[in-house]
C-alpha cells in the first residue's frame, strides 16, 4: 500500500516539533535526499513549492548514463561514479528503466579510432559489476540495418554501445512513495517562502501552503537547500548580498511520431563538430526524442519553452544525420528544461562545465546542492547526508539507499486492478490513441497526490511529453475523474482545464 496523501502530510507537519532534516525542493535532488535521511531514522520534511518532478526532474533526456563525452575532458572519477549509479538504478527500479543500446554512426576512419577508444574505455570504467552490454565495431550494412533512417553517404559503419534510459517524473514519484513508506513527510505545492533564525542561524523555514494559503512555521535542524537552478533564490532569501552559484542553460528536446522507418530499439548518438556538443535521437516510449539543445539564460522561469531558433536547431541536427528527413509539422511535442549548472567564471561555455555536484553552507547553516546530474541523484543525497552527520553531530547511521528498491509496480498494479474490478468503466483509455486508462488516473489522484489536470497528463501519465494534442483531448476525462475522485467542483475544474490547455500550447508547434 503506497501511504502518499497531501492531507495527510499536511496533518503531519503541526505534529513534530522539531524535524532532523528539512528539504527544499522535490526534484530528482531533493527527492533522493529524503530516502536517504528518512531510512537512516531521520525525522524528514521536504517541502516542494509546485508539483513532484515539475522542474528540471521532468524535462531530462531520460538517460541513465555516465555521461560519455565527459571522458573527453578526462573526468574519469565522474564516469565512474555515474556509472556506478546507473546500475543502482537498473536494479533498484527495474520497472522504470533499462539498457538501451545506443550506436554512433562512422564517417571516416579516424573518427572510428577515436571514438572506438573513448567507447572501449568506457565500458572498461564499468568493468565486470556494472558492465550492461558490450562494446562493439559494426560494419556499414549493419549500422543501416539497426538505424534504417541514418545518412548513408561515406558512411563506414558504427560503434554500438550501451547506457540506460528512464522514466524521469515517474521514479521521482515513486522514491517519494518509497520514503513516504519509510515515514518521511513529502508535500507538493508547499512553498519555503522565508527562513526562522536565532543568533543569525536558521533554525526553520516559513511556509506556505499555494493551495489554501495558510501560513506554516516550521523547525528543522538542518535546512537543505535542493531547488535546483532556483538555490540563488532561496540562498538570497537568506542572505540578499550572497552572489549567485548558479549559471543556468536551457536544454530543449522535440518529440516526434516514427517518420518512416526511424523508430527501431537502437538509439543514435552522434557527436556535433561545430559546438562541441552531441545529438540524441532516443526511442521513448514508443515516439523519438531528439536532443538537445544548451543555450545559456539570464532568466529562470518555471515554465522555459522553446523557442523557434531551438526548434530550427534541433530540426536541421536531425536532417543531417537522417534520409528521413522531418519538418515541424511532425513535432508532436517538446519540452524545455533548465540545467543546474554550478557557476565557473562568465568566460566558460555551458557544454565544457561539469555536471559534477557541489554542496555549499551558507554562515546561516543552509546546505545547498547543486549541479549533478539525474543519474547521480543517489550519490548527491549520500554526499549530502554524510556532511549533515558530520557537522550537527546526529547519531551516526550508514546510507542505505543503495539496497533499497523503489520498484512499487507490484502494489500500483493490483491497486489500478481492484479498480476496475470495482468499476469497469474505468479501463476505458482517456484517449483513443493511447494505453493510458481512467484507472490510471484515480491511482495518481489517490496515491501520487496529482492535485492538477497537469500533474496527472505531464508527470504521472507522461501524455503532455508525448503528444501535446492529444493530452490537451484527454483532459476532459481526466477532469471529470477529478470530479468524481476528488470532490472537485465542475467550475473549480473547468478553470483547471483553461489553465491545462495554456501550459500544453507550450509543448505544441502550430
Ligand atoms: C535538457 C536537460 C537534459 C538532461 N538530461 C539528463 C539525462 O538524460 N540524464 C541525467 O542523468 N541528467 C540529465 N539532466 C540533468 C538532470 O535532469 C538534473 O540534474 C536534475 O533533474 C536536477 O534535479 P534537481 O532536483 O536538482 O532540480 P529540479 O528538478 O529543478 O528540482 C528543484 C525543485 O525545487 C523546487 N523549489 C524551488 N524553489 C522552492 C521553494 N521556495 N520552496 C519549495 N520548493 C522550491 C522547484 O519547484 C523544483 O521542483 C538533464 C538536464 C536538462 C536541463
Amino acid at each position: 500500500m503506497v501511504k502518499m496523501n497531501r492531507q495527510t502530510s499536511l496533518d503531519k507537519i503541526s505534529t513534530v516539533d522539531t524535524w532532523d532534516i528539512i528539504i527544499i525542493g522535490g526534484g530528482a535532488t531533493g527527492m533522493g535526499i529524503a530516502l536517504d535521511a528518512t531510512t537512516r531514522g531521520l525525522k524528514t520534511l521536504l517541502v516542494e513549492k509546485g508539483d513532484l518532478a515539475n522542474g528540471t526532474s521532468s524535462r531530462s533526456t531520460k538517460l541513465v548514463h555516465g555521461g560519455v563525452r565527459y571522458l573527453k575532458q578526462f573526468h574519469f572519477k565522474l564516469v565512474f561514479e555515474a556509472i556506478k549509479e546507473r546500475k543502482i538504478i537498473l536494479k533498484n527500479a527495474p520497472h522504470l528503466s533499462s539498457a538501451l543500446p545506443f550506436i554512433i554512426p562512422i564517417y571516416s576512419y579516424f573518427n572510428m579510432l577515436y571514438y572506438g577508444i573513448g567507447l572501449f574505455l568506457y565500458e572498461m570504467l564499468a568493468g565486470w559489476g556494472s558492465n550492461i552490454g558490450r562494446t562493439t565495431l559494426l560494419s556499414r550494412k549493419s549500422t543501416i540495418n539497426n538505424l534504417p533512417f541514418i545518412k548513408t553517404k561515406n558512411l563506414k559503419g558504427g560503434i554500438l554501445y550501451y547506457d540506460a534510459q528512464f522514466n524521469d517524473s515517474q521514479l521521482c514519484i515513486d522514491i517519494a512513495a518509497t520514503a513516504t513508506n519509510n515515514d518521511a513527510t513529502i508535500i507538493n505545492y508547499f512553498e519555503c517562502a522565508d527562513f526562522i533564525k536565532s543568533n543569525e542561524k536558521v533554525i526553520g523555514i516559513q511556509g506556505v501552503d499555494r493551495l489554501s494559503q495558510k501560513k506554516y512555521t516550521i523547525k528543522g535542524k538542518n535546512i537543505i537547500n535542493a531547488t535546483g537552478v532556483f538555490s540563488d533564490t532561496i540562498l538570497q532569501m537568506d542572505d540578499p548580498k550572497k552572489s549567485s552559484i548558479i549559471k543556468p542553460s536551457k536544454g530543449v528536446h522535440l518529440v516526434f511520431n516514427d517518420p518512416g522507418k526511424t523508430l527501431t530499439k537502437y538509439a543514435l548518438m552522434s557527436p556535433i563538430k561545430q559546438d562541441d556538443r552531441v545529438i540524441f535521437v532516443i526511442p521513448w516510449m514508443g515516439k523519438l526524442l531528439v536532443g538537445t539543445t544548451d543555450t545559456p539564460i539570464e532568466k529562470i522561469t518555471t515554465e522555459p519553452a522553446a523557442s523557434m531558433e531551438d526548434v530550427a536547431y534541433l530540426l536541421y541536427l536531425y536532417n543531417s544525420l537522417s534520409e528521413n528527413k522531418i519538418d515541424k509539422n511532425s513535432v508532436v511535442s517538446m519540452f524545455a528544461g533548465l540545467r543546474p549548472l554550478i557557476k565557473l567564471s562568465d568566460e566558460d561555455a555551458t557544454a565544457l562545465i561539469s555536471r559534477e555536484h557541489s554542496i555549499l553552507t551558507s554562515a546561516s547553516g543552509i546546505i545547498t546542492i547543486a549541479g549533478g546530474k539525474w543519474t547521480t541523484y543517489r550519490k548527491m543525497a549520500e554526499d549530502v547526508m554524510e556532511l549533515v552527520i558530520a557537522n550537527q553531530k546526529l547519531p551516526n547511521s550508514k546510507c542505505k539507499t543503495e539496497y533499497i528498491s523503489v520498484d512499487i509496480s507490484a502494489v500500483k498494479n493490483k491497486t489500478i486492478e481492484s479498480y476496475i474490478l470495482s468499476d469497469k468503466s474505468l479501463a476505458e483509455k482517456i484517449h483513443p490513441a493511447f494505453s493510458f486508462t481512467k484507472a490510471q488516473v484515480v491511482y495518481a489522484i489517490q496515491h501520487e497526490m496529482a492535485m492538477t489536470i497537469e500533474d496527472v497528463l505531464a508527470r504521472r501519465i507522461r501524455l503532455l511529453f508525448l503528444d501535446a494534442k492529444a493530452a490537451i483531448e484527454a483532459a476532459k476525462e481526466v477532469a471529470k475523474i477529478f470530479v468524481n475522485y476528488a470532490n472537485k467542483e465542475d467550475e473549480q475544474m473547468k478553470e483547471q482545464m483553461v489553465a491545462f490547455e495554456k501550459i500544453a500550447n507550450k509543448y505544441l508547434l502550430n
